[in-house]
């Protein structure tokens, strides 16, 4: 493709100029002719079929009419003036209505002329009417070639005023005219046939005018394909370099300390997912290149104890292991689990968090620095700066969108190489996300349950029904069970969230009087020593309920919980929902989330209760969650951007990027520095793209 000619600004084009240019620049961001080019389609409509009068039933559907204007009148109102003609075809009459443009109308319209006329139709009183019709002599418009799948381009309020869409068309018609010559492909001849994709050339011509579906479907396919096809290029180069460029510690030996763990102290066999997880990260961190791994696994799908038997294969190398987690409550459940684990092993693992005690932390400190500190779990405090690891050999980092990139890589100070990176997330993101998002992070995914875990049941309750499952809450309870009871807590709103969780806890304490019935409550404004005491008497069965706000929301582990009632449910996002779901379910019981909601619910709220219903898996959760929110929502603050897609869609188009993906790293197997004549095109793409520096924006 020659750019310099697609490198011109979008005035120069024929039909454009000054004026057109600067709101195509303003409206759409077209700037330059390969912008424009690169303007595709919304959708595309039938200009070969005509439709009569009365046969027309639907609003606002797109119809298309031949007849003529029998009578014109301008109705004057109070809030303005209208343009109200009446148009018949033999069959029935509709109004023409204009709001704008009046006079300019009244004078050019003809009467009794033949027509045709392009628009929606709106349905009032008795009869139909269609505002700004777009209109056409018949005589003209026969001279046009119309199109069975006429383009409709993206358009706003104040661009469509200037530019109607059939200028549009028009404007594109011109563009490729002057450029068409100039489409060539990146990809070899032989590569399109091998992948029966039609060229670049035939694609951006038939997307903006298809002869027929078929084609057009082709068109579509080819773009989206090129379009992922270089994202995952550019993905995959740069984990390649990476793995080139960053050396690692080789964690060589498997020594002692994991074999002996996994000969005399697992304590229950491995699902075949842990183990496929533990045998990927072997693998890595026995390279010479540093370990840079996702990992995800739904909640409870057993993620500690991965992590632990990462950590020995650091503590077989002489080197130490770090597992930081963004909050103390889940700091110090990961620090019991762990410890809980290496029991049997003679390991020094301390924790160090917020509230750690001057006199340890002295002791914590220096070990680190000695070298007889083998593991250190802990919260942002084992960022300060007074920590330093003698040699770091692991960091693993618990709900990756919580901590940036600087403020990980302050572990490792000291260190001259990086250590190697484990990064967990419980909050499974879809896959096609990762593989956009993270397509140079290595991804292990922990895609089965611990055998035995009954599936929770989810049931959604309007706050009328509030008597029934008090009900069933107390039937649990006389069974021995534990119950969760959440607030939602908001920012914005912390201090109304606060005295609903407050009410809420006065309304329980009310129902679920002392002395049958004891009631915990812990929520963010109480002092991190409160909340672990009202935890403690939780997770030792002291108290049947817990009523908190989400500061639950990861990690916490008790068994015996086999209730969450999640309160105005309603207000928390899907993947929140999830979470707060995982809580229970932990034990050999069967378990129960109730999601309680007021009785109006918006669509999105809808469709966020019944997909809880319907399902306990993490990754459709997500994918649904990717659907309702878009892909930036999801990632969080870190990774807020979206991908500058203009015409693949992450969700509906899984398929192609998957392949697209699949093609990319065959490519890049056969031919890893792109070296081949065949490639070169390829190879001065990619150095195109990563000048203008498109996508790494919106990468960590
Ligand atoms: P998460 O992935 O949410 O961090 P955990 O590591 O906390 O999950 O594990 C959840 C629970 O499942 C824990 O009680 C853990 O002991 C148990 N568990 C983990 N793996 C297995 C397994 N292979 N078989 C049986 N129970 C397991
Ligand atoms: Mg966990």
């Amino acid at each position: 493709m020659n750019y310099n000619l697609l490198e011109t600004s979008i005035e120069y084009l024929k039909g454009v100029g000054p004026q057109r240019g600067d709101l195509l620049k303003q409206e759409l961001s077209i700037f330059k002719y390969g912008d424009l080019l690169h303007l595709y389609p919304n959708r595309y409509i039938d200009r070969t079929k005509y439709y009569k009068i009365n046969e027309l039933f639907n609003n606002h559907t797109e119809v298309q009419i031949v007849g003529k204007v029998i009578h014109i009148k301008v109705v004057e109102q109070k809030r303005g003036k209208r343009l109200v003609a009446t148009f018949t075809d033999g069959t029935g009459e509709i109004e023409l209505v204009w709001f704008q443009g009046i006079k300019w109308i009244k004078d050019s319209l003809k009467l009794n002329t033949p027509y045709v006329i392009f628009g929606k139709t709106n349905r009032f009183n008795q009869g139909i009417s269609m505002p700004h019709p777009e209109l056409e002599l018949l005589e003209e418009h026969k001279k046009n070639i119309s199109s069975a799948m006429q383009a409709v381009y993206p358009s706003t309020e104040k661009l469509s005023a200037k530019i109607s869409n059939k200028s549009m068309i028009k404007l594109m018609q011109q563009l490729i005219m002057e450029t068409h010559a100039l489409f060539t492909d990146s990809l070899s001849q032989d590569l399109l046939k091998t992948l029966g994709l039609i060229s670049i050339k035939e694609a951006l011509i038939q997307i903006h005018f298809p002869k027929n579906a078929e084609i057009l479907a082709k068109a579509q396919f080819r773009l989206k394909f090129e379009e992922l096809f270089y994202i995952q290029m550019q993905l995959l180069i740069k984990n390649i370099a990476r793995k080139g460029k960053i050396k690692g510690f080789p964690f060589n030996e498997v020594g002692s300390y994991f074999n002996s763990f996994y000969k005399n102290h697992l304590p229950f066999p491995l699902t075949n997912a842990q183990k496929k997880v533990i045998k990927e990260i072997r693998q890595d961190v026995g390279a010479p290149a540093q370990m840079n791994r996702l990992l995800q696994g739904d909640v409870g799908s057993g993620k500690t104890i991965v992590a632990f038997m990462s950590c020995l294969l650091a503590l077989d190398n002489n080197f130490q292991a770090c597992m930081v987690a963004p909050t103390e409550i889940l700091a110090t459940q990961h620090f019991l689990g762990i410890s809980e684990l290496g029991k049997a092993m003679n390991i020094n693992i301390k924790l160090l968090t917020g509230s750690t005690k001057t006199a340890e932390r002295k002791i914590i400190h220096e070990e680190l620095e000695n070298g007889s500190l083998q593991i250190l779990i802990g919260t942002h405090a084992v960022f300060e700066d007074k920590v330093k690891f003698k040699n770091i050999g692991l960091a693993i980092i618990d709900e990756q969108h919580r901590f940036g990139v600087e403020q990980r890589s302050k572990l490792w100070k000291k260190n001259h190489i990086p250590p190697h990176v484990l990064v967990m997330t419980a909050t499974p993101i879809p896959r096609t996300l990762a593989m956009s998002l993270y397509g140079d992070l290595d991804i292990s995914v922990i895609d089965e349950l611990p055998p035995g875990r009954k599936p929770i049941q989810t049931m959604h309750f309007f706050e009328r029904k509030r008597l029934t499952v008090w009900h069933f809450i107390r039937k649990e309870i006389a069974k021995g069970r534990q119950v969760y009871i959440v607030y939602p807590l908001i920012e914005e709103s912390e201090s109304l969230d606060y005295k609903n969780l407050m009410e809420g806890y006065e309304g329980i304490s009310r129902d679920f009087p002392l002395p049958q019935y004891s009631v915990s409550i812990v929520h963010g404004k109480m002092t991190p020593a409160e909340k672990d005491r009202e935890m403690e008497r939780f997770s030792k069965g002291e108290t049947n309920l817990m009523v908190a706000t989400t500061v639950i929301e990861v990690g916490v582990n008790v068994p015996n919980a086999s209730v969450m009632i999640i309160e105005s449910a309603e207000r928390f996002g899907l993947s929140q929902l999830h979470q707060l779901r995982g809580r229970v379910g932990r034990g050999a019981e069967q378990s129960y989330c109730i999601l309680m909601t007021r009785d109006k619910l918006s669509n999105d709220s809808k469709i966020r209760m019944e997909t809880m219903c319907r399902t306990n898996d993490g990754f459709e959760i997500s994918e649904v969650d990717l659907k309702l929110r878009g892909p930036g929502d999801i990632m969080g603050t870190q990774q807020s951007g979206t991908l500058p897609l203009k015409i693949a869609d992450l969700v509906k188009d899984q398929d192609i990027l998957h392949y697209a993906r699949h093609q990319a790293i065959q490519l890049l197997k056969k031919d890893p520095a792109l070296e081949l004549p065949e490639h070169q095109r390829i190879k001065n793409k990619l150095a195109l793209l990563n000048k203008k520096a498109t996508i790494w924006n919106y990468i960590s």
